[in-house]
Protein backbone atom coordinates (compact mmCIF):
# COMPACT_ATOMS: atom_id res chain seq x y z
CA UNK A 1 0.00 0.00 0.00
CA UNK A 2 2.51 2.77 1.33
CA UNK A 3 4.60 1.37 -2.50
CA UNK A 4 1.36 1.76 -4.53
CA UNK A 5 0.98 5.14 -2.38
CA UNK A 6 4.64 6.07 -3.73
CA UNK A 7 4.48 5.27 -7.11
CA UNK A 8 0.82 7.51 -7.70
CA UNK A 9 2.88 10.16 -6.00
CA UNK A 10 6.03 9.91 -7.96
CA UNK A 11 3.80 9.64 -11.29
CA UNK A 12 1.64 12.44 -10.12
CA UNK A 13 4.76 14.40 -9.94
CA UNK A 14 6.37 12.69 -13.27
CA UNK A 15 3.15 13.47 -15.23
CA UNK A 16 3.29 17.09 -13.89
CA UNK A 17 6.66 18.51 -14.23
CA UNK A 18 7.14 16.92 -17.72
CA UNK A 19 3.72 18.61 -18.54
CA UNK A 20 4.88 21.83 -17.26
CA UNK A 21 8.81 21.34 -18.81
CA UNK A 22 6.78 20.50 -22.07
CA UNK A 23 4.25 23.55 -21.64
CA UNK A 24 7.68 25.73 -21.23
CA UNK A 25 9.24 24.18 -23.78
CA UNK A 26 6.35 24.81 -26.46
CA UNK A 27 6.32 28.38 -24.94
CA UNK A 28 9.59 28.84 -26.12
CA UNK A 29 9.39 27.02 -29.28
CA UNK A 30 6.25 29.25 -29.71
CA UNK A 31 8.63 32.70 -28.42
CA UNK A 32 11.57 31.72 -30.83
CA UNK A 33 9.19 31.59 -33.83
CA UNK A 34 7.46 34.94 -33.17
CA UNK A 35 11.44 36.55 -32.96
CA UNK A 36 12.43 34.90 -36.06
CA UNK A 37 9.19 36.44 -37.80
CA UNK A 38 9.86 39.70 -36.19
CA UNK A 39 13.36 39.57 -37.54
CA UNK A 40 12.16 38.81 -40.80
CA UNK A 41 9.69 41.34 -41.15
CA UNK A 42 12.05 44.16 -39.37
CA UNK A 43 14.73 42.91 -42.40
CA UNK A 44 12.45 43.18 -44.94
CA UNK A 45 11.76 46.98 -43.86
CA UNK A 46 15.48 47.71 -43.64
CA UNK A 47 16.10 46.08 -47.01
CA UNK A 48 13.40 48.69 -48.04
CA UNK A 49 14.93 51.86 -46.35
CA UNK A 50 18.56 50.74 -47.78
CA UNK A 51 16.70 50.06 -51.78
CA UNK A 52 15.57 53.37 -51.44
CA UNK A 53 18.90 55.13 -50.35
CA UNK A 54 20.83 52.71 -52.81
CA UNK A 55 18.59 53.78 -55.75
CA UNK A 56 18.53 57.49 -54.97
CA UNK A 57 22.47 57.95 -54.68
CA UNK A 58 22.85 55.79 -57.99
CA UNK A 59 21.00 58.15 -59.58
CA UNK A 60 22.57 60.69 -58.17
CA UNK A 61 25.34 59.55 -59.69
CA UNK A 62 23.77 59.21 -62.63
CA UNK A 63 22.88 62.78 -62.94
CA UNK A 64 26.70 63.75 -62.16
CA UNK A 65 27.83 61.69 -64.98
CA UNK A 66 25.01 63.24 -67.03
CA UNK A 67 26.84 66.84 -66.72
CA UNK A 68 29.64 65.67 -67.77
CA UNK A 69 31.61 66.57 -64.90
CA UNK A 70 32.14 64.61 -62.12
CA UNK A 71 33.44 67.41 -59.88
CA UNK A 72 31.14 70.52 -60.09
CA UNK A 73 27.52 69.41 -59.31
CA UNK A 74 25.00 72.00 -61.10
CA UNK A 75 22.37 73.95 -59.31
CA UNK A 76 19.81 71.37 -60.48
CA UNK A 77 21.49 68.60 -59.57
CA UNK A 78 21.73 70.22 -55.57
CA UNK A 79 18.17 71.23 -56.35
CA UNK A 80 17.32 67.72 -57.28
CA UNK A 81 19.28 65.78 -54.22
CA UNK A 82 17.94 68.04 -52.11
CA UNK A 83 14.55 67.18 -53.50
CA UNK A 84 15.77 63.31 -52.89
CA UNK A 85 16.63 64.08 -49.68
CA UNK A 86 13.35 66.00 -48.27
CA UNK A 87 11.34 62.97 -49.58
CA UNK A 88 13.20 60.07 -48.29
CA UNK A 89 12.73 60.54 -44.32
CA UNK A 90 15.55 57.63 -43.63
CA UNK A 91 17.85 59.95 -46.01
CA UNK A 92 19.63 62.19 -43.76
CA UNK A 93 21.22 63.33 -46.47
CA UNK A 94 23.33 63.26 -49.98
CA UNK A 95 27.35 64.45 -50.77
CA UNK A 96 29.68 64.03 -52.98
CA UNK A 97 33.49 64.34 -52.02
CA UNK A 98 36.44 64.57 -54.77
CA UNK A 99 40.43 62.74 -54.32
CA UNK A 100 40.96 64.67 -51.70
CA UNK A 101 37.76 64.36 -49.32
CA UNK A 102 36.41 68.12 -50.07
CA UNK A 103 32.85 68.89 -50.52
CA UNK A 104 31.78 68.93 -53.75
CA UNK A 105 27.82 68.85 -53.11
CA UNK A 106 25.39 68.27 -50.33
CA UNK A 107 21.88 67.86 -50.21
CA UNK A 108 22.33 70.24 -46.68
CA UNK A 109 22.19 74.08 -46.51
CA UNK A 110 25.50 73.72 -44.91
CA UNK A 111 28.74 73.16 -46.38
CA UNK A 112 31.72 73.07 -44.31
CA UNK A 113 34.97 75.12 -46.41
CA UNK A 114 38.32 73.68 -46.48
CA UNK A 115 36.99 70.74 -44.09
CA UNK A 116 38.32 67.29 -46.11
CA UNK A 117 36.37 63.67 -45.10
CA UNK A 118 39.68 62.01 -46.38
CA UNK A 119 39.98 60.56 -43.09
CA UNK A 120 36.51 58.85 -42.98
CA UNK A 121 36.62 55.25 -43.03
CA UNK A 122 34.32 54.81 -46.06
CA UNK A 123 36.56 57.05 -47.96
CA UNK A 124 39.40 54.96 -46.84
CA UNK A 125 37.74 52.53 -48.09
CA UNK A 126 36.85 53.14 -51.74
CA UNK A 127 40.11 55.19 -52.17
CA UNK A 128 41.57 51.65 -51.94
CA UNK A 129 39.19 49.46 -53.42
CA UNK A 130 38.08 49.63 -57.19
CA UNK A 131 34.67 47.85 -56.19
CA UNK A 132 31.88 49.93 -57.53
CA UNK A 133 29.26 48.49 -55.28
CA UNK A 134 27.79 50.51 -52.47
CA UNK A 135 29.57 50.55 -49.08
CA UNK A 136 27.66 50.69 -45.78
CA UNK A 137 30.10 51.70 -42.80
CA UNK A 138 29.95 51.97 -39.08
CA UNK A 139 27.93 54.91 -37.60
CA UNK A 140 29.58 57.79 -37.51
CA UNK A 141 28.43 61.84 -35.95
CA UNK A 142 27.64 63.77 -38.97
CA UNK A 143 29.97 66.77 -39.46
CA UNK A 144 27.32 68.93 -40.83
CA UNK A 145 24.45 68.62 -38.35
CA UNK A 146 26.11 66.34 -35.32
CA UNK A 147 23.05 63.48 -36.22
CA UNK A 148 24.21 59.86 -35.77
CA UNK A 149 24.33 58.33 -39.13
CA UNK A 150 25.04 55.45 -41.48
CA UNK A 151 27.22 55.95 -44.52
CA UNK A 152 26.00 54.14 -47.61
CA UNK A 153 28.86 55.17 -49.91
CA UNK A 154 29.96 54.36 -53.69
CA UNK A 155 33.22 54.91 -55.17
CA UNK A 156 33.39 57.95 -58.06
CA UNK A 157 35.50 57.08 -61.04
CA UNK A 158 36.92 58.89 -63.61
CA UNK A 159 36.98 58.24 -67.17
CA UNK A 160 40.28 56.52 -67.64
CA UNK A 161 38.73 54.28 -64.17
CA UNK A 162 40.86 55.96 -61.92
CA UNK A 163 39.40 56.90 -58.24
CA UNK A 164 37.67 60.30 -58.55
CA UNK A 165 36.00 60.54 -55.19
CA UNK A 166 33.07 59.24 -52.99
CA UNK A 167 28.75 59.83 -53.29
CA UNK A 168 27.40 59.42 -50.10
CA UNK A 169 24.05 58.99 -48.49
CA UNK A 170 23.99 59.16 -44.71
CA UNK A 171 20.53 57.22 -43.17
CA UNK A 172 19.35 58.05 -39.83
CA UNK A 173 19.91 56.11 -36.57
CA UNK A 174 16.98 57.79 -35.79
CA UNK A 175 14.57 56.80 -38.23
CA UNK A 176 15.73 52.83 -36.85
CA UNK A 177 15.34 54.70 -33.44
CA UNK A 178 11.64 55.46 -34.03
CA UNK A 179 10.96 52.55 -35.91
CA UNK A 180 11.76 49.87 -33.55
CA UNK A 181 9.62 52.07 -30.76
CA UNK A 182 6.49 51.53 -32.72
CA UNK A 183 6.79 47.54 -31.43
CA UNK A 184 5.55 47.16 -27.77
CA UNK A 185 8.17 45.29 -25.87
CA UNK A 186 9.79 44.51 -22.62
CA UNK A 187 11.64 46.49 -20.85
CA UNK A 188 14.53 44.00 -21.73
CA UNK A 189 13.65 43.22 -24.96
CA UNK A 190 16.02 43.61 -27.94
CA UNK A 191 15.59 45.16 -32.02
CA UNK A 192 19.01 45.55 -33.62
CA UNK A 193 20.30 46.47 -36.41
CA UNK A 194 23.52 44.77 -36.99
CA UNK A 195 26.30 45.22 -39.98
CA UNK A 196 27.76 42.02 -41.34
CA UNK A 197 31.06 42.42 -39.44
CA UNK A 198 29.64 42.70 -36.43
CA UNK A 199 29.04 46.13 -35.30
CA UNK A 200 26.40 47.58 -34.11
CA UNK A 201 24.59 49.79 -35.70
CA UNK A 202 21.44 50.60 -33.66
CA UNK A 203 20.27 48.36 -30.89
CA UNK A 204 17.09 49.20 -29.15
CA UNK A 205 16.66 49.93 -25.98
CA UNK A 206 20.45 50.38 -25.21
CA UNK A 207 21.93 53.80 -25.26
CA UNK A 208 23.87 55.16 -28.24
CA UNK A 209 27.17 54.35 -26.06
CA UNK A 210 26.80 50.29 -27.37
CA UNK A 211 26.71 51.85 -31.04
CA UNK A 212 30.03 50.64 -32.91
CA UNK A 213 29.97 47.89 -30.31
CA UNK A 214 30.98 44.53 -31.92
CA UNK A 215 29.04 41.54 -31.62
CA UNK A 216 31.73 39.04 -32.68
CA UNK A 217 31.57 36.88 -29.88
CA UNK A 218 28.26 36.47 -29.78
CA UNK A 219 26.69 32.86 -30.54
CA UNK A 220 24.77 34.85 -33.55
CA UNK A 221 28.24 35.42 -35.12
CA UNK A 222 30.27 32.36 -34.52
CA UNK A 223 27.71 29.81 -35.39
CA UNK A 224 23.92 30.75 -35.91
CA UNK A 225 24.54 32.84 -38.82
CA UNK A 226 27.07 30.64 -40.21
CA UNK A 227 24.25 28.03 -40.24
CA UNK A 228 21.19 29.39 -41.66
CA UNK A 229 20.69 33.29 -43.11
CA UNK A 230 17.55 33.37 -40.41
CA UNK A 231 16.57 31.24 -37.36
CA UNK A 232 15.87 31.59 -33.71
CA UNK A 233 17.46 30.58 -30.93
CA UNK A 234 18.41 30.97 -26.77
CA UNK A 235 21.49 32.58 -26.12
CA UNK A 236 23.21 35.14 -23.48
CA UNK A 237 23.91 38.75 -24.73
CA UNK A 238 27.36 39.62 -25.25
CA UNK A 239 26.45 43.60 -24.54
CA UNK A 240 24.79 42.68 -21.35
CA UNK A 241 24.91 39.26 -20.18
CA UNK A 242 21.15 38.79 -20.45
CA UNK A 243 19.10 35.63 -21.51
CA UNK A 244 17.52 36.14 -24.69
CA UNK A 245 15.14 34.31 -26.52
CA UNK A 246 16.60 35.26 -30.40
CA UNK A 247 15.52 35.60 -34.03
CA UNK A 248 17.88 36.93 -36.66
CA UNK A 249 17.69 37.37 -40.30
CA UNK A 250 20.03 38.58 -42.95
CA UNK A 251 18.93 41.09 -45.57
CA UNK A 252 19.21 39.42 -49.18
CA UNK A 253 21.11 42.85 -50.87
CA UNK A 254 22.90 44.24 -47.34
CA UNK A 255 25.37 43.32 -45.70
CA UNK A 256 23.27 43.59 -42.77
CA UNK A 257 21.49 41.82 -40.21
CA UNK A 258 18.59 41.97 -38.10
CA UNK A 259 17.97 40.46 -34.68
CA UNK A 260 14.87 40.39 -32.53
CA UNK A 261 15.43 39.45 -28.49
CA UNK A 262 12.98 38.48 -26.17
CA UNK A 263 14.06 38.47 -22.20
CA UNK A 264 13.90 34.57 -21.42
CA UNK A 265 12.94 35.53 -17.53
CA UNK A 266 10.38 38.07 -18.38
CA UNK A 267 8.89 35.19 -20.61
CA UNK A 268 9.14 32.91 -17.52
CA UNK A 269 7.70 35.02 -15.58
CA UNK A 270 4.75 35.41 -18.07
CA UNK A 271 4.60 31.74 -18.33
CA UNK A 272 4.40 31.19 -14.80
CA UNK A 273 1.82 33.63 -14.00
CA UNK A 274 -0.22 31.71 -16.64
CA UNK A 275 0.18 28.52 -15.25
CA UNK A 276 0.18 29.21 -11.68
CA UNK A 277 -3.31 28.05 -11.36
CA UNK A 278 -2.41 24.59 -13.38
CA UNK A 279 0.73 23.97 -10.78
CA UNK A 280 -1.31 25.24 -7.38
CA UNK A 281 -4.25 22.93 -8.78
CA UNK A 282 -1.41 20.05 -9.01
CA UNK A 283 -0.11 20.64 -6.16
CA UNK A 284 -3.27 20.39 -4.20
CA UNK A 285 -3.93 17.34 -6.33
CA UNK A 286 -1.06 16.01 -4.95
CA UNK A 287 -1.42 16.74 -1.38
CA UNK A 288 -5.15 15.42 -1.43
CA UNK A 289 -3.92 12.31 -3.05
CA UNK A 290 -1.21 11.76 -0.87
CA UNK A 291 -3.23 12.71 2.67
CA UNK A 292 -6.14 10.32 1.40
CA UNK A 293 -3.69 7.55 0.77
CA UNK A 294 -2.01 8.25 4.72
CA UNK A 295 -5.86 7.64 5.37
CA UNK A 296 -6.30 4.83 3.68
CA UNK A 297 -3.32 3.55 5.07
CA UNK A 298 -3.90 4.16 8.63
CA UNK A 299 -7.46 2.76 8.55
CA UNK A 300 -5.72 -0.08 6.75
CA UNK A 301 -3.35 -0.65 9.65
CA UNK A 302 -5.42 -0.05 12.07
CA UNK A 303 -7.89 -2.89 10.79
CA UNK A 304 -5.01 -5.60 10.40
CA UNK A 305 -4.35 -4.66 14.05
CA UNK A 306 -7.94 -5.14 15.21
CA UNK A 307 -8.18 -8.27 13.64
CA UNK A 308 -5.26 -9.82 14.57
CA UNK A 309 -6.40 -9.06 18.34
CA UNK A 310 -9.45 -10.42 17.88
CA UNK A 311 -7.56 -13.60 16.28
CA UNK A 312 -5.90 -13.47 19.95
CA UNK A 313 -9.74 -12.92 21.54
CA UNK A 314 -10.73 -16.08 19.55
CA UNK A 315 -8.22 -18.33 20.37
CA UNK A 316 -8.15 -17.68 23.76
CA UNK A 317 -11.87 -18.03 23.87
CA UNK A 318 -11.01 -21.26 22.36
CA UNK A 319 -8.91 -22.16 24.99
CA UNK A 320 -11.70 -21.35 27.23
CA UNK A 321 -14.08 -23.23 25.85
CA UNK A 322 -11.89 -26.53 25.93
CA UNK A 323 -10.92 -26.12 29.27
CA UNK A 324 -15.21 -25.62 30.33
CA UNK A 325 -16.05 -28.49 28.44
CA UNK A 326 -13.09 -31.42 29.79
CA UNK A 327 -14.00 -29.63 33.19
CA UNK A 328 -17.87 -30.35 32.48
CA UNK A 329 -16.62 -33.86 31.51
CA UNK A 330 -14.04 -34.95 33.66
CA UNK A 331 -14.03 -35.60 37.19
CA UNK A 332 -12.38 -32.90 39.41
CA UNK A 333 -10.65 -35.10 41.81
CA UNK A 334 -9.63 -37.82 40.04
CA UNK A 335 -9.65 -36.98 36.43
CA UNK A 336 -11.47 -39.85 35.42
CA UNK A 337 -14.39 -38.71 33.17
CA UNK A 338 -17.63 -37.62 35.29
CA UNK A 339 -21.29 -39.30 35.27
CA UNK A 340 -22.12 -36.96 32.59
CA UNK A 341 -19.81 -38.06 30.29
CA UNK A 342 -20.11 -41.85 31.55
CA UNK A 343 -23.64 -41.47 30.01
CA UNK A 344 -22.59 -39.72 26.82
CA UNK A 345 -20.16 -42.49 26.34
CA UNK A 346 -22.46 -45.60 27.49
CA UNK A 347 -24.49 -44.59 24.92
CA UNK A 348 -22.06 -44.27 21.95
CA UNK A 349 -21.18 -47.59 22.98
CA UNK A 350 -24.89 -49.00 22.35
CA UNK A 351 -24.97 -47.94 19.00
CA UNK A 352 -21.78 -49.13 18.17
CA UNK A 353 -22.38 -52.35 19.28
CA UNK A 354 -26.06 -52.42 17.64
CA UNK A 355 -24.38 -51.51 14.11
CA UNK A 356 -21.52 -53.85 14.73
CA UNK A 357 -23.33 -56.39 16.74
CA UNK A 358 -20.79 -56.68 19.25
CA UNK A 359 -21.35 -57.36 23.03
CA UNK A 360 -21.25 -54.71 25.25
CA UNK A 361 -20.06 -54.95 29.04
CA UNK A 362 -20.34 -52.68 31.89
CA UNK A 363 -18.63 -52.97 35.52
CA UNK A 364 -20.19 -50.77 39.04
CA UNK A 365 -17.62 -50.30 41.51
CA UNK A 366 -18.21 -49.67 44.99
CA UNK A 367 -15.62 -49.07 47.65
CA UNK A 368 -15.94 -51.54 50.36
CA UNK A 369 -16.64 -49.45 54.15
CA UNK A 370 -15.78 -46.14 52.66
CA UNK A 371 -17.74 -44.42 55.15
CA UNK A 372 -15.98 -46.01 58.24
CA UNK A 373 -12.59 -45.01 55.88
CA UNK A 374 -13.75 -41.58 56.53
CA UNK A 375 -14.67 -42.10 59.69
CA UNK A 376 -11.48 -43.03 60.53
CA UNK A 377 -8.86 -41.74 58.54
CA UNK A 378 -10.97 -38.15 57.58
CA UNK A 379 -12.49 -36.91 54.66
CA UNK A 380 -8.88 -35.64 52.82
CA UNK A 381 -7.55 -39.30 53.47
CA UNK A 382 -10.98 -40.52 52.11
CA UNK A 383 -10.20 -38.40 49.07
CA UNK A 384 -6.57 -39.47 48.29
CA UNK A 385 -7.92 -42.87 48.81
CA UNK A 386 -10.49 -42.29 46.18
CA UNK A 387 -7.60 -41.02 43.85
CA UNK A 388 -5.43 -43.87 44.78
CA UNK A 389 -8.26 -46.21 43.40
CA UNK A 390 -8.82 -44.57 40.61
CA UNK A 391 -5.34 -45.33 39.22
CA UNK A 392 -5.38 -49.06 40.24
CA UNK A 393 -8.84 -49.06 38.04
CA UNK A 394 -7.04 -47.40 34.88
CA UNK A 395 -4.51 -50.11 35.37
CA UNK A 396 -7.38 -52.43 35.35
CA UNK A 397 -8.11 -52.10 31.98
CA UNK A 398 -6.04 -52.50 28.52
CA UNK A 399 -7.57 -51.65 25.30
CA UNK A 400 -8.10 -48.48 24.24
CA UNK A 401 -11.63 -48.02 23.56
CA UNK A 402 -12.62 -49.03 27.90
CA UNK A 403 -13.52 -46.17 29.68
CA UNK A 404 -12.94 -46.21 33.61
CA UNK A 405 -15.74 -43.56 34.87
CA UNK A 406 -16.12 -42.02 38.54
CA UNK A 407 -20.37 -42.65 39.08
CA UNK A 408 -20.92 -40.58 41.94
CA UNK A 409 -19.49 -41.01 45.48
CA UNK A 410 -17.00 -43.95 45.81
CA UNK A 411 -18.67 -45.60 42.85
CA UNK A 412 -17.19 -45.96 40.05
CA UNK A 413 -18.09 -47.18 36.81
CA UNK A 414 -16.33 -49.38 33.80
CA UNK A 415 -17.32 -49.03 30.15
CA UNK A 416 -15.50 -52.44 28.23
CA UNK A 417 -17.07 -52.22 24.32
CA UNK A 418 -17.09 -55.06 22.23
CA UNK A 419 -16.21 -57.71 25.54
CA UNK A 420 -17.83 -60.52 26.80
CA UNK A 421 -19.57 -61.23 29.93
CA UNK A 422 -16.18 -63.87 30.09
CA UNK A 423 -14.20 -60.95 29.35
CA UNK A 424 -16.08 -58.87 31.39
CA UNK A 425 -15.23 -60.88 34.27
CA UNK A 426 -11.54 -60.72 33.75
CA UNK A 427 -11.57 -57.27 34.12
CA UNK A 428 -13.77 -56.72 37.20
CA UNK A 429 -11.72 -59.88 39.29
CA UNK A 430 -8.44 -57.91 37.89
CA UNK A 431 -9.66 -54.58 39.33
CA UNK A 432 -11.03 -56.23 42.48
CA UNK A 433 -7.03 -57.51 42.56
CA UNK A 434 -5.29 -54.73 42.04
CA UNK A 435 -7.06 -52.62 44.50
CA UNK A 436 -6.31 -54.94 47.38
CA UNK A 437 -3.04 -55.30 46.28
CA UNK A 438 -2.71 -51.79 46.31
CA UNK A 439 -2.55 -52.23 50.06
CA UNK A 440 -4.06 -48.79 51.13
CA UNK A 441 -4.42 -49.56 54.93
CA UNK A 442 -7.92 -49.59 56.52
CA UNK A 443 -7.96 -50.61 60.06
CA UNK A 444 -11.51 -50.25 60.32
CA UNK A 445 -12.85 -52.68 57.30
CA UNK A 446 -14.32 -55.77 57.84
CA UNK A 447 -12.07 -57.53 55.40
CA UNK A 448 -9.31 -59.31 56.81
CA UNK A 449 -6.20 -57.70 55.59
CA UNK A 450 -7.17 -54.57 56.59
CA UNK A 451 -6.69 -52.68 53.54
CA UNK A 452 -9.44 -50.90 50.97
CA UNK A 453 -11.16 -53.45 48.87
CA UNK A 454 -14.06 -53.03 46.66
CA UNK A 455 -17.00 -55.47 44.63
CA UNK A 456 -17.85 -54.99 41.42
CA UNK A 457 -20.73 -56.24 39.98
CA UNK A 458 -20.74 -56.40 35.90
CA UNK A 459 -23.26 -56.99 32.89
CA UNK A 460 -23.63 -57.75 29.40
CA UNK A 461 -25.88 -57.12 26.31
CA UNK A 462 -25.46 -56.70 22.67
CA UNK A 463 -27.65 -53.43 21.64
CA UNK A 464 -30.91 -53.67 19.26
CA UNK A 465 -31.45 -49.88 19.47
CA UNK A 466 -34.53 -50.96 21.68
CA UNK A 467 -34.96 -48.01 24.29
CA UNK A 468 -33.81 -48.10 28.04
CA UNK A 469 -30.80 -50.49 27.60
CA UNK A 470 -28.55 -48.28 29.05
CA UNK A 471 -30.50 -48.42 32.22
CA UNK A 472 -31.00 -51.65 32.18
CA UNK A 473 -27.49 -52.60 32.19
CA UNK A 474 -26.27 -49.93 34.52
CA UNK A 475 -29.16 -52.02 36.81
CA UNK A 476 -28.40 -55.46 36.04
CA UNK A 477 -24.44 -54.69 37.13
CA UNK A 478 -25.66 -52.72 39.57
CA UNK A 479 -27.61 -55.74 41.11
CA UNK A 480 -24.57 -58.08 40.28
CA UNK A 481 -22.81 -55.23 42.45
CA UNK A 482 -25.13 -55.25 45.57
CA UNK A 483 -24.62 -59.42 45.38
CA UNK A 484 -21.25 -58.84 45.30
CA UNK A 485 -21.75 -56.81 48.68
CA UNK A 486 -23.77 -59.47 50.00
CA UNK A 487 -21.59 -62.22 49.49
CA UNK A 488 -18.75 -60.55 51.49
CA UNK A 489 -17.38 -58.19 49.42
CA UNK A 490 -13.70 -57.36 48.25
CA UNK A 491 -15.25 -59.52 44.91
CA UNK A 492 -17.11 -59.73 41.08
CA UNK A 493 -20.46 -60.82 40.29
CA UNK A 494 -22.12 -61.30 37.07
P1 LIG B 1 -20.40 -50.40 51.78
O1 LIG B 1 -19.24 -51.29 52.03
O2 LIG B 1 -21.69 -51.08 52.01
O3 LIG B 1 -20.38 -49.73 50.48
O4 LIG B 1 -20.29 -49.34 52.90
P2 LIG B 1 -19.92 -47.85 52.71
O5 LIG B 1 -19.56 -47.23 53.96
O6 LIG B 1 -18.83 -47.74 51.63
O7 LIG B 1 -21.24 -47.32 52.10
P3 LIG B 1 -22.00 -45.93 52.25
O8 LIG B 1 -22.76 -45.74 51.00
O9 LIG B 1 -22.82 -46.04 53.49
O10 LIG B 1 -20.94 -44.88 52.44
C1 LIG B 1 -20.37 -44.18 51.38
C2 LIG B 1 -19.55 -43.08 51.93
O11 LIG B 1 -18.64 -42.57 50.98
C3 LIG B 1 -20.37 -41.93 52.39
C4 LIG B 1 -19.52 -40.73 52.13
O12 LIG B 1 -19.07 -40.19 53.32
C5 LIG B 1 -18.34 -41.30 51.42
N1 LIG B 1 -18.05 -40.50 50.26
C6 LIG B 1 -18.81 -40.35 49.14
N2 LIG B 1 -18.19 -39.51 48.31
C7 LIG B 1 -17.01 -39.09 48.90
C8 LIG B 1 -15.97 -38.26 48.53
O13 LIG B 1 -15.97 -37.69 47.49
N3 LIG B 1 -14.94 -38.09 49.43
C9 LIG B 1 -14.88 -38.74 50.60
N4 LIG B 1 -13.88 -38.58 51.42
N5 LIG B 1 -15.87 -39.52 50.95
C10 LIG B 1 -16.93 -39.71 50.13
MG1 LIG C 1 -21.86 -46.70 48.02
MG1 LIG D 1 -19.30 -48.32 49.63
Amino acid sequence: MSVFLLLISLLVIGINTWSLWHSWQLDITEKEEDARNLSLSLAKQAEDAFLQVDITLADAVRQLRQNGNEFAASPMFLHQIKDQQSKLPQLHGLFVYDTAGHWVASSGNFVPTNASNADRDYFIWHRTHTSMDIHISHVIRSRSTGDLVIPVSVRLNDSAGNFAGVALATVKVDYFRQYYSYYTLGEKDVLGLILADATALYIRPFPDSFIGRTLSASPLFKSELKASSSGSATWKSTLDGVERVFGYARLERYPLIVTAGYDRSRLLMEWMSANLTNVLLNIMLLFTISGMGIFVLRQVGTNVRNQVELTHVRDELTTINHTLQSLALVDGLTGLANRRQFDGLLEQALIRSEKTGDPLSLVMIDIDFFKRYNDTYGHVAGDECLQDVSLALKDSVHYHGDVVARYGGEEFAIILPCTSLLEAQKVAERAVKIVAETGIAHESSDIAAGVVTISAGYSTLTSTGKPGEAEQLKQNADSALYQAKRSGRNKSMP
